[in-house]
């Protein structure tokens, strides 16, 4: 076995590590590419620096893939000049304690949830977990900014 209990922002969870991980293998793609459009590209370039440092380790340790996401979104611009991001991931694990607070990190909040009408079919089994998040992100494309809206973001894949 390889379920272990981690702490993020107040809520503490079990993960499957090994299973996470080996789910995550077989993703060929995370949202973000599958979409392509500016905002997902930038996401995939930032990513994997942008998060914040314990958020990266949670993933690390939990055999998440940040380049895998199962949902993201670019949400325009905000004061600081960022782009505000949205999105969400799975693993297999279960919710031990929720916190009251849905974030305790500026501009990072995560929470966790079952899983939603945009789960993965790697992830349509019992035990796994949603996790969502929301955070700002720098800019990093050479590409100017689009202000269209990520094709993904549609109402009607909205969970
Ligand atoms: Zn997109």
């Amino acid at each position: 076995m390889s379920v272990k209990q981690a702490e993020i922002a107040g809520w503490l969870v079990s993960v499957d590590t090994e299973r996470t991980r080996t789910t995550y293998e077989s993703i060929a793609k995370g949202g973000w590419e599958i979409c392509g459009c500016a905002g997902c590209r930038n996401f995939g370039a930032v990513v994997r620096r942008g998060l914040p440092p314990e958020v990266l380790a949670f993933f690390r340790g939990a055999g998440i893939d940040p380049l895998k996401d199962a949902e993201v979104y670019e949400l325009g611009k905000t004061s600081s000049g960022m782009r505000a991001y949205g999105g969400e991931y799975y693993f297999w694990g279960k919710v031990e304690k929720a916190s009251g607070e849905l974030s305790s990190k500026p501009k990072f909040r995560i929470s966790f949830a079952s899983p939603g009408a945009l789960v993965r079919p790697e992830f349509r089994a019992k035990g796994a977990v949603r996790l969502l998040f929301d955070t700002a992100l720098p800019w990093v494309l050479q590409a100017d900014y689009h202000p269209d809206p990520c094709p993904a973001e549609k109402p009607t894949r909205k969970s």
